[in-house]
């Protein structure tokens, strides 16, 4: 019975692998599409994307469904690093993501927090000109003065599908490293961690703006925008009832054997989804592989289960209907 088990097991996964290598193939000839440079030039940080599907575990239901391909339509083609070191936190907070409330405790976000003691140095994500740097006091660029405290605001050579030029913004440093209209290069030092402006302790607020770096609304998810680490990518989607309006604060999970992840929904019209995706939801840095897509109600029942396969270096896009 065991050695029947074994066979079957095997059976399976052979019946797969053929899939798998098809698809490879399909992603690399799809990973040409990048942003455009607003001067014309092929961007200095081409995404690097590695299609390279792994079979986490099988079940019957995983072995006898063939993923869909990633999308190829966000904005963000993962253009820029992370804005620390890999001896520091590169990783940024779950519980206060992009567009959430940290469960109703906080407003909500329009960035990602990176916890890191006071004076790590901070890293420009990618070339470009620094637009601002220096106290929000006088000069505003979220809700209230003082708000993001010393801040840089760098302006990249990558242009939006609006014709928009693209921003990031780095809140709460102790103080900056650079000045105003000063050249930059990614991995440059550009100011140091602190908790200046609203900030419950010392993290980096970071923040990508399309069009108007000085707009508080402008603001796009950043888990787009940075480049996965190797072997992992990034699952978008739509989380809308039943009448299809999205839904907001709500906790979506990810579950695979020993690799679980969660993230919160956003409305979409109180933080902005990408132009092309339209998403609002984003998990990142999850390992390629199956996952089961879990949305449960407030008392742990179950809403919704279904299963994706998240693709290294690229976009797994779902849309889940929910009656909530
Ligand atoms: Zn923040």
């Amino acid at each position: 019975m065991r050695t029947l088990t074994l066979f079957l097991i095997a059976c399976l996964i052979l019946a797969i692998l053929p899939t798998f290598a098809l698809e490879a193939a399909r992603q690399t000839s799809m990973l040409s599409a990048s942003a455009q440079r607003s001067d014309g030039q092929t961007p200095t940080l081409a995404p690097t994307l590695v299609a390279t599907p792994v079979p986490n575990f099988i079940t019957a239901e995983s072995a006898l469904w063939t993923p869909p391909a990633p999308v190829n339509r966000t904005e963000g083609n993962f253009l820029f690093e992370r804005p620390f070191s890999y001896r520091h936190n590169t990783y940024w907070s779950r519980e206060y993501s992009y567009g959430s409330t940290r469960r109703g405790q906080l407003q909500i976000h329009h960035g990602l927090d990176f916890g890191n003691p006071s004076g790590t140095a901070i890293l420009a994500v990618a070339d470009g000109v620094v637009y601002y740097a220096g106290p929000d006091d006088a000069r505003i660029f979220g809700p209230r003065p003082d708000f993001y405290g010393i801040l840089v605001v760098i302006e990249h050579p990558y242009m939006y599908s609006t014709g928009e030029k693209i921003y990031t913004l780095y809140g709460h440093m102790r103080q900056e490293a650079v000045s105003t209209g000063q050249q930059v290069k990614a991995g440059q030092v550009i100011g140091y961690v602190g908790a200046t402006g609203v900030a419950l302790g010392p993290h980096l607020h970071f923040e990508v703006r399309v069009g108007n770096p000085e707009s508080y609304d402008a603001t796009r998810n950043p888990a787009l925008w940075l480049k996965p680490y190797e072997g992992s990518g990034v699952v978008a989607g739509v989380l809308r009832d039943i009448h299809g309006n999205k839904l907001e604060g709500v906790q979506l999970e990810l579950q695979a054997p020993g690799n679980n992840h969660y993230t919160f929904s956003y409305s979409g019209t109180r933080v902005n989804g990408d132009n092309r995706l339209g998403e609002n939801f984003v998990f990142a840095d999850v390992n390629a592989g199956y996952y089961y897509l879990i949305v449960k109600n407030t008392n742990g029942g179950l809403l919704h289960r279904q299963l994706i396969y998240v693709w290294a270096g690229q976009v797994t896009f779902v849309e889940v209907f929910i009656m909530p």
